[in-house]
C-alpha cells in the first residue's frame, strides 16, 4: 500500500512527508506512551467527509488524560488541522491518524520532563477488509481494567493485539477473537464484535472491549432498521452458534466473519443482517442519509 501524502503534521507544523521524522530517544518508542485515534473520510457528493471527528477527537483527549499527557492544541484547533491537512494532500477516502507521544527528554520509564508532542497524518484509504474473515479465539485476552483504562487507545496496549494476530495469521486465519479476562468474548485486535441470532444483534458489553464508535453508530442506527440491539454478555459457545457474526471499526467498517476456529457461522456466507447494516453503514458516511449527515464534518 503507497501511503505516501504531500504533507504530515507535526506540533502545528506542515512538514513534508520525507522530514516527518522522531528521535530515537522519544519516549513513546520505548515504552508505547502514545495515544492514538483511527479516523476515516469519505468521498460524497458535496466534498471529502469526516465521520464522527467530534467524538474521535474526544476520546483522544480521554486517552491522553488517562497517560498524564498534555496536549499543547484544544479539540477545536486539531479538528481545524485535520481538516486543513485533508485539503492539503486532497484527500477522498482516507485514514487519519492523530497520534500523541511522549517525545525526546528522558530515558526512564516515568516519563518525567518528557514533552507531549502530536501529529496528524492522512493515508489513502481503500477496504480494509473485502472478503469474509476466519478467525481464531486467541489464547492471549484482552486488556482489563487491571490493566489499563477503560474505553482508551494507548499504543502500548496494541502489543497484545499483535500478538493475538501473530498467532492467528501464524494458524492460517484472518484475525484473531479475543476474550476477557472472565472469558466472554470482548473483541478483535482492532474491532469491535456483534452476533446476530433470530435477527437480534448483540454485542459484548466487557469492560475489556473498547467502546468504539462504528459499534456505537451500529447501535444508534439499528432501530430504523428494524433490528433490535442488546449489549451483553457473549460466551464463545453462543458466538459459535449464532446466525451471522461480524467484526466492526472505523477502518475495518462492517467485515463478516464467517468461521471461529473451523465452525462454520450460519450458511458460511455473509448474512443478511449483517448485509443489511452494510449497505445503511456505508450511505450514512457517505452523506446519503439526511438523518445522520449531523456525523460528517465536511473538509471543503
Ligand atoms: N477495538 C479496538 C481494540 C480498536 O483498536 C478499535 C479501532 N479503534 C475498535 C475496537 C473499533 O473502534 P472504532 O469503531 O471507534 O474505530
Amino acid at each position: 500500500m503507497d501511503m505516501k501524502t504531500k504533507m504530515i503534521w507535526m506540533d502545528g507544523k506542515f512538514v513534508r512527508w520525507h522530514n516527518a521524522k522522531v528521535h530515537i530517544l522519544t519516549h513513546a518508542i520505548h515504552y508505547g506512551s502514545a495515544v492514538f485515534e483511527g479516523i476515516h473520510s469519505y468521498k460524497t457528493e458535496n466534498g471529502t467527509a469526516i465521520f464522527r471527528l467530534e467524538d474521535h477527537i474526544s476520546r483522544l483527549f480521554t486517552s491522553a488524560n488517562a497517560m498524564g499527557m498534555k496536549l499543547k492544541f484544544s479539540k477545536q484547533q486539531l479538528k481545524k488541522s485535520i481538516l486543513k491537512l485533508v485539503k492539503a494532500n486532497k484527500m477522498e477516502d482516507a485514514y487519519i491518524r492523530p497520534i500523541a507521544y511522549y517525545g525526546y527528554g528522558n530515558i526512564g520509564v516515568y516519563p518525567k520532563n518528557v514533552p507531549t508532542n502530536i501529529a496528524l497524518i492522512t493515508v489513502p484509504w481503500e477496504h480494509y477488509y473485502s472478503k469474509n474473515l476466519r478467525i481464531k479465539t486467541s489464547r492471549y485476552t484482552r486488556h482489563s481494567e487491571k490493566e489499563t483504562v477503560y474505553g482508551t487507545k494507548i499504543s502500548g496496549n496494541y502489543a497484545n493485539s499483535i500478538l493475538a494476530m501473530h498467532e492467528a495469521r501464524k494458524h492460517g486465519f484472518d484475525e484473531a477473537l479475543m476474550l476477557d479476562d472472565d472469558g466472554f468474548v470482548a473483541e478483535g485486535p482492532a474491532e469491535n464484535f456483534f452476533a446476530v441470532k433470530n435477527k437480534r444483534l448483540a454485542t459484548p458489553n466487557s469492560r475489556s472491549a473498547l467502546p468504539g464508535i462504528t459499534r456505537k453508530t451500529i447501535l444508534e442506527i439499528s432501530k430504523d432498521l428494524g433490528i433490535k440491539a442488546y449489549e451483553k454478555k457473549i460466551t464463545l459457545n453462543e458466538a459459535k452458534n449464532a446466525d451471522e457474526l461480524f467484526f466492526c471499526g472505523t477502518a475495518t467498517e462492517i467485515a463478516p466473519i464467517t468461521y471461529v476456529d473451523n465452525k462454520k457461522i450460519g450458511s458460511g456466507k455473509a448474512g443478511e443482517t449483517t448485509t443489511n447494516i452494510k449497505s445503511a453503514y456505508s450511505d450514512i458516511v457517505r452523506g446519503k442519509t439526511r438523518k445522520y449527515e449531523k456525523w460528517l464534518t465536511y473538509a471543503d
